[in-house]
C-alpha cells in the first residue's frame, strides 16, 4: 500500500472500514482530502461520523482497510499523526476552574510549546477569536459560544496540519455558529486542513467538499454547489434527504404520500 502513503492529500482513507460485533459502523470509506480544505461529513446520528473521526486521530484501529493523516499511517504511525493533528472532540475538555488563558496555559504545555512561542501563538489566537476581552474570565463563567471558541484555540495551539472537529457547534445558536465558521476559514487561510463533522445543513453548505455518510456509507461527495447541480436541488438539505431516501429505495415518495407498502 505504499502508493497511498502521500503527502499530497492532507488525508486519505481506502476502504476505511469499522465494525462493533457484526455491526459494521463505517463501511469501506474511501476519501480524499486536499491540503487547506475544509472538508464536511454531513450525516444523521448514529451515521458513522465520530467513528470515523476517532480511527482518522489514531484512537480507534479500523476493522480493516487504510487512512492516512498528514501522510502518516493511522494504525502504524498514530503517535506521528497525533503530534501533526487538532482534535476537537463533542466533549471537549475546558478546566471550568481555570481562567481562558490558564487553560490556554494548560494545553500549550500538554503540546510542549515553549513559554515564548506559546505567549505569542496565545496572543495571536486569543485576538483572531475574540477572546482576549475574557482572557481572565473563569471557563465556567463564559457562555457556551465562547467555549467552544476557546477549545477552539485549544485545539490549534500548536499550528496542527490538520484539524479535526466533531460537531464543534452542537447546541449553539444560528448566528454563534456562523461566527464559528468564520474563524474555521480563518484558520484554514492560514494553512491548516479542516476535516469537520456536522448534522448541521447550514454548516454544510460552508464547506469546499461535502461527504455525505448515511449508516456507514459516504453515499455522496462534491462541493456542495455540485451537489445542488446534480440533484437540480436548491439546499443541501434537499439533497441530503432525496440521498437518504434512496438508500430506503423511497426517491418517488414525497411527505405526506403513502408509502409503498411491503
Ligand atoms: P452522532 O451524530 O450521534 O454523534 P455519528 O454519526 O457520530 O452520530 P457514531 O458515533 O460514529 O455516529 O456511531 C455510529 C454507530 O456506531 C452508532 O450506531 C453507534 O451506536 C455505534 N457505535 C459507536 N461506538 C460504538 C461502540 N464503542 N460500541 C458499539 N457500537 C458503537
Amino acid at each position: 500500500m505504499k502508493e497511498h502513503v502521500s503527502e499530497s492529500v492532507a488525508v486519505r482513507t481506502v476502504d476505511l472500514t469499522r465494525s462493533f460485533g457484526s455491526f459494521v459502523a463505517v463501511d469501506r470509506v474511501s476519501i480524499d482530502v486536499p491540503h487547506g480544505e475544509v472538508f464536511g461529513l454531513l450525516g444523521a446520528n448514529g451515521a458513522g461520523k465520530t467513528t470515523t473521526i476517532r480511527m482518522l486521530c489514531g484512537l480507534l484501529a479500523p476493522s480493516s482497510g487504510h487512512a492516512w493523516v498528514a501522510g502518516f499511517d493511522v494504525v502504524r504511525e498514530s503517535e506521528r499523526v497525533k503530534s501533526v493533528i487538532g482534535y476537537m472532540s463533542q466533549r471537549f475538555s475546558l478546566y471550568d476552574d481555570l481562567t481562558v488563558e490558564e487553560n490556554l496555559d494548560f494545553y500549550g504545555g500538554i503540546y510542549g510549546l515553549h513559554r515564548r512561542q506559546l505567549r505569542s501563538r496565545k496572543g495571536e489566537l486569543m485576538e483572531l477569536l475574540g477572546l482576549t476581552p475574557h482572557r481572565a474570565k473563569l471557563a465556567r463563567t463564559i457562555p457556551l459560544g465562547w467555549k467552544q471558541r476557546l477549545a477552539l484555540c485549544c485545539a490549534t495551539l500548536h499550528r496542527p496540519k490538520v484539524l479535526f472537529l466533531d460537531e464543534p457547534t452542537a447546541g449553539v445558536d444560528p448566528i454563534s455558529r456562523r461566527s464559528f465558521w468564520n474563524l474555521v476559514y480563518e484558520l484554514a487561510e492560514q494553512g491548516t486542513t479542516v476535516f469537520v463533522t456536522t448534522h448541521y445543513m447550514d454548516e454544510a453548505e460552508y464547506c469546499n467538499r461535502l461527504a455525505i455518510m448515511h449508516e456507514g456509507r459516504v453515499v455522496a461527495c462534491d462541493s456542495p454547489a455540485a451537489l445542488k447541480s446534480r440533484f437540480a436541488l436548491p439546499t443541501v438539505e434537499e439533497v441530503f434527504v432525496r440521498l437518504v431516501e434512496r438508500q430506503f429505495g423511497l426517491s418517488n415518495s414525497r411527505p405526506g404520500e403513502d408509502q409503498p407498502r411491503a
